[in-house]
């Protein structure tokens, strides 16, 4: 028996990580200074296993960027644009890749299975051949052991995996690629058994997606010949978000360990176990402790479970106890939420948490739960104590929650009719312009949030700032020529997170960040009781904004899939449940915002494609409340408001028809970075309403020229109307500086105007 984790959260504390990273990036930190500061993160990160008891402690999860990058770079793909010579990667192309430069547009970017954690997607080209170009793995368990002395267990993407997640090639191309990619599998691990590693763990999270038997036996035969390789090396073959498909074929792995995820896939993971036992000879890694949420385990029902009847059919060469994924997807550390009710503080457990929850549940079953009685009915009581405070459950949101009606969800005119009506109102010229909501939060929006929330700044003070934001930008959009103007966004640090801070229900915290893409962290808020309407809580702003133009301002709302899909929820009512909570609270700001004027909300949806399930057949029925729960939310609207909503940074493809239930006016939805992949979608699906296909790629300080824009529209025109088309980036400007925004934002513009006249002169002729 032993204690184990999958992998660990990088960014620090404070969030070191992303502050090193960002200065780096403004050319403020030197490249070196850089490398040892991610040098002492990485240490901290050990240190803190090291200390809470841990017997196999991760190493190479860490990363100066992303996990998948670094896969990438080890193995030589480097798209030729980035003009990579011979050996290591070195820092500059790898972040080249990442963030694009100059004239190079950056690598894909994506999400990684059902997480809001983006991963950097391996690019193949034609004749690209893979070669190992370092060991990272075996770099980091050389610095473990020598600045630790931990014997750590290196954490690698497996090849499987890693093919899977890659583009640039056909699907009848992916053994080829396996095969390529093998060898340089092999390598690393014959190098990691000659230094004497004991343990790898090589995460095969695409074990649990849908995949033929034939694909199957493809992936038996690759750890079939890692195992030739290096037979002195043990592999933990990690599975995770959901059950291991082909469950009996898998045990017949030549693989020392399989792991399984006893979260997302308990049910059907302990089904297969039951059916097909477990080999003697393997080690099984019991992933018990919810790697994707940050609620404390009840420790004696765990080890009630751990004990029961199951476990004679998972009678092997030993356990290992662990998070069910790795804890990258929550925050850090519980002790530094200083200002959380006390009920709510008890019940939660972050990563630092997790693995003591983890060593005590190890500690429990080798010496006897006796023992650790105290601490073990600590967890479950601080539970019952949550479960029964008054936040938990409100009355009158749940009787307004059975109150709701089909009729509830279904506009009052079809889209046919609203289209008319809503172009009499809008007067938009064709390929409307606008953008995604966000305007760049600079450094003193920052600084003046900070300093109102630390209440060293009056609400009054605050509050005339923002409004002189809204001002200039609203100045800037109209001398640029946009013809649907947005306010900015700046009262907010996240999308989410706002309005967490404004629905009672939600608590946000200190320093709950967890990696979102790049450098770019989010704090997701708490969903711990039953959500209220207090008051308005966008309205003076989208208002103001509006005061100030005659161009339609829209009204900015996120979605209730995307408020509950990044936040921590609940985990004792249906998620449809509290979906539909969530859609009630903002079904009224839609009618406070059209009350005060405004034709035009947006409710962003960019959590939809992330939250589908990973197993097809559970797919149905989550589109199927999801989509209600948006249409909630958005169907109270009178006809002549526009709805609009946005979708970013995943593959659509195959929920192209629920994003025509959503029954939104407009969509804006990503495509710069996947090049425009998307558009070809349309070619089989009918899609009768109005799309902004993304542009140009905000995550990018590239600022792209009118031409690219050009193209990437004359692409969409093959499939769709030019009555359907807006022109917009494909994400908030946020974290953009001024100058990239608006020299961007002229160029598309101006690609707007010349697809109009192109357009004009087509319908001369
Ligand atoms: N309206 C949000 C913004 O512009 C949307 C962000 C997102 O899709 N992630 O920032
Ligand atoms: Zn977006």
């Amino acid at each position: 028996m032993e204690s184990s984790n999958l992998g660990f959260p990088r960014i620090g504390a404070q969030r070191e990580w992303k502050k090193a990273l960002e200065n780096h990036w403004a050319g403020k930190l030197e490249e070196n200074d850089l490398i040892a500061e991610m040098k002492q993160l990485r240490l901290e990160s050990w240190r803190q296993q090291q200390e809470a008891g841990l017997s196999r402690i991760p190493v190479g999860d860490f990363t100066c960027y992303d996990h998948m990058l670094d896969m990438a770079v080890m193995f030589g793909l480097v798209p030729r644009r980035f003009g990579h010579g011979e050996g290591p990667v070195p820092l500059h192309t790898y972040f080249a890749m990442a963030r694009g430069d100059g004239e190079n547009a950056a690598c894909e970017m994506t999400k990684w299975f059902n997480t809001n954690y983006h991963y950097i997607v391996p690019e193949w080209e034609k004749d690209t051949e893979p070669v190992l170009l370092e060991n990272r793995p075996l770099e980091a368990y050389r610095e473990a052991k020598k600045c630790l002395g931990i014997e750590g267990k290196p954490v690698l993407i497996g090849p499987y995996t890693f093919t899977k997640l890659s583009k640039g090639f056909p699907s009848e191309k992916l053994p080829t690629i396996l095969e390529q990619l093998t060898p340089l599998y092999a390598q690393i691990l014959i190098e990691l058994e000659c230094e004497g590693v004991q343990w790898v763990q090589l995460d095969e999270p695409a074990l649990v997606l849908p995949h033929s038997q034939e694909e199957h036996e493809m992936v038996a035969a690759v750890y079939e010949k890692l195992n030739q390789a290096a037979p002195g090396i043990r592999i933990m073959l990690q599975t995770y978000f959901g059950s291991l498909e082909h469950y009996k074929r898998t045990l017949s792995f030549p693989v020392a360990g399989i792991g399984l995820d006893f979260q997302a896939g308990r049910e059907e993971n302990l089904k297969s176990l039951s059916q097909h036992g477990f080999p003697e000879e393997k080690v099984l890694g019991i992933g018990i402790l919810d790697g994707r949420n940050i609620w404390r385990a009840d420790l004696l029902q765990e080890l009630e479970f751990l004990q029961d009847e199951w476990t004679q059919q998972a009678a092997c060469s030993g356990w290992w106890i662990q998070p069910s994924c790795s804890l990258l997807h929550i925050p850090l550390s519980v002790k530094q939420e200083t200002e959380l009710p006390s009920v709510l503080k008890h019940s939660l457990s972050f990563a630092e948490e997790k693995l003591e929850e983890i060593v005590l549940l190890t500690h429990a079953l080798v010496e006897g739960a006796e023992k650790f009685s105290e601490k073990l009915a600590a967890s479950h009581s601080a539970l019952e104590e949550l479960a029964h405070s008054p936040w938990r459950t409100r009355k009158d949101v749940q009787e307004a929650t059975d109150r709701i009606t089909d009729q509830d969800t279904r506009r009052l005119a079809p889209y046919s009719e609203r289209k008319t009506i809503q172009a009499q109102r809008l007067t938009l010229p064709l390929f409307p312009t606008t953008t995604i909501g966000s305007l760049p939060q600079s450094d003193e929006v920052r600084r003046n949030r900070r300093a109102w929330k630390q209440g060293k700044q009056s609400d009054e003070s605050y509050r005339e700032f923002i409004q002189q934001e809204i001002r200039k930008w609203i100045h800037v959009q109209e001398e640029i020529g946009l013809d649907v103007l947005v306010h900015g966004e700046f009262e907010r640090t996240d999308m989410v997170e706002y309005f967490g801070e404004k629905l009672e229900g939600f608590v946000v915290t200190r320093q709950g960040w967890v990696q979102s893409y790049g450098s770019r962290c989010v704090k997701p808020p708490i969903l711990f009781g039953d959500v209220v309407y207090r008051k308005p809580m966008t309205l003076k702003e989208v208002v103001y904004a509006q005061s100030l133009t005659s161009k339609p301002v829209k009204g900015m709302l996120t979605g209730p899939i995307t408020i509950l899909n990044w936040s921590f929820v609940r985990e004792d009512l249906p998620r449809p449940q509290v979906a539909r909570q969530i859609a009630l609270a903002l079904r009224e700001e839609v009618k406070q915002l059209e009350e005060s004027g405004i034709s035009v909300i947006q409710m962003d949806e960019p959590a939809l494609r992330e939250g589908l399930p990973l197993k097809a057949k559970e797919r149905d029925a989550y589109l199927e409340w999801a989509v209600a729960a948006f249409r909630l939310a958005t169907a109270g609207a009178h006809p002549a408001t526009q709805v609009h909503t946005h979708m970013c940074y995943s593959e659509f493809h195959d929920i192209l028809d629920a994003i025509q239930e959503l029954d939104a006016d407009v969509i804006s939805i990503e495509t710069s970075r996947s090049h425009g992949d998307l558009i070809q979608a349309f070619e089989e699906v009918h899609y009768e309403r109005e799309i902004g296909p993304g542009v140009y790629d905000i995550h990018s300080p590239r600022i792209p020229n009118r031409e690219e824009m050009t193209r990437l529209m004359h692409r969409a025109l093959r499939v769709l109307n030019p009555s359907q088309l807006w022109v917009n980036p494909d994400c908030g400007l946020k974290t953009r500086t001024r100058e990239e925004a608006v020299s961007s934002l002229r160029n598309l513009v101006e690609a707007a105007r010349q697809l109009r006249k192109e357009h004009a002169e087509i319908a001369q002729k």
